[in-house]
């Protein structure tokens, strides 16, 4: 062991699996209620047309091929027009195809960061994207929006990285304020700002702020002059399997992430955006109004059961999309800890330690109500509040 340990960089002896994740392996026994995994319904994919366009796309056999690393161009066409809808104006030539938007965090990280390089993030933040930049041997740092403005630790960032809308795992979005804030705090220290937009599309009440992408552009006037990497994926509207994401931002900026992401992997499959393409571009607008039907009613039954069931002390967020419920539970509740005992009773969470940089949250845990139907999730609930009681009477 201690042999295979020289073989590795330093950068790779520093990364660490989790215990929580080993605890979620057991998530697959039956009869488990998951409120861990952040991932959307599959009864909500659309086979029949998944199939057909797999059909049409390997006609000919172009989609077997090698292809740009820029991606499928009618797909980044396709792109481009649904950004140039949230106010971000751009062409093809401002969009680069990755393998779902967890890539373009790793292609990010390569192009901004140096070891010691600060990174400022929200604390909790999306822990995929701590895992993704940690490799580059940066510090961490808290953004805090605080009474209209943002602030940092006295370190010069290179990078901010923030959800915006339905954040994982909080739930929170920023309203416009906040996102003027904190274009104004990136600026403040010359900072790249990666607006990770994952779920902006899973709004199920109220009427969405800007994108940070598209205030920036506002305020320098260009989409070639802004800091902001605008991160979207199809992950959770259409398909995560297909592994489909995207960055848009200036073409300076794309141009050199094209040669880094031929570096590694040449390019996002061939197939799967010429399929990703023909789905899309048939049915976007109705698939997202079905999924967005379904995940609101799931929100709304969890949201219904925690009021009805959680003990004194017991504090969630009511988030008005994405997939996420975030919950505090009363003083000396550990999350961790109760999790064991939910697994013996076939529920599952993830507790919230690991979305905080420095370690911190050990009573907070993460809900997603993506995947259980609402009689399902209430009964979970009512059955987990029960053991947060029974630890509180321990
Ligand atoms: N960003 C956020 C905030 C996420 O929650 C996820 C998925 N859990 C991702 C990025 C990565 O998604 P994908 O690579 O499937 O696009």
């Amino acid at each position: 062991m201690n042999q295979q340990r020289a073989l590795l960089s330093r950068r790779v002896q520093a990364v660490r699996g989790s215990e929580i994740r080993e605890l979620l392996k057991l998530l697959d026994r039956p009869g488990m209620t998951s409120f861990a995994g952040g991932i959307p319904d599959p009864s909500l994919f659309d086979l029949d047309a998944f199939g057909a366009a797999c059909a049409s796309s390997l006609q000919g056999g172009k989609a077997l091929q090698y292809s740009t690393s820029e991606g499928y161009l009618p797909l980044r066409e396709w792109i481009a027009e649904r950004m140039r809808e949230k106010d971000i104006a751009c062409g093809p030539e401002h969009v680069l195809i990755t393998n779902g938007s967890q890539q373009a965090l790793d292609l990010i990280g390569k192009l901004s960061l140096d070891p010691g390089d600060t990174v400022l993030t929200a604390a909790p933040t999306y822990l995929g994207a701590l895992q993704s930049f940690r490799i580059f041997e940066p510090r961490f740092d808290t953004v805090h929006f605080r009474d209209g403005g943002a602030s940092a630790g006295g370190a010069r960032a290179k990078l901010m990285y923030l959800v915006p809308d339905f954040a994982n795992p909080t739930g929170a979005t920023l309203d416009r304020h906040d996102r003027v804030a904190a274009l104004e705090l990136a600026e403040e220290h010359g900072a790249l700002l990666v607006e990770d937009a994952a779920y902006v599309d899973l709004r199920y009440e109220g009427e969405a702020p800007p994108a940070i992408a598209s205030l920036d552009q506002r305020r320098c006037g260009s989409i070639e002059a802004m800091r902001t990497l605008y991160c979207g994926t199809f992950s959770k509207t259409l398909s995560p399997g297909l592994r489909i994401g995207w960055i848009c931002g200036p073409s300076a900026l794309i141009q050199r992430l094209v040669l880094i992401k031929q570096a590694a992997d040449l390019h996002t499959s061939t197939l799967g955006q010429w399929v990703m393409h023909e789905v899309a571009g048939a049915g976007f607008g109705a698939r997202l109004a079905l999924a967005r039907d379904t995940y609101r009613a799931r929100r709304d039954a969890m949201l219904e059961a925690l009021d009805r069931h959680a003990p004194t002390g017991m504090r969630w967020t009511r988030p008005k999309g994405g997939f996420f419920i975030w919950a505090t539970l009363p003083h000396g509740v550990d999350a961790a800890a109760l999790l064991r005992g939910a697994l013996e009773r076939n529920i599952a969470f993830v507790p919230g330690q690991p979305f905080f940089a420095d370690g911190s949250g050990s009573n907070t845990l993460r809900l997603s109500f993506s995947l259980a139907d609402q009689q399902t999730s209430a009964r979970g609930i009512a059955a987990l509040c029960a053991l947060v009681e029974e630890r509180l009477a321990e």
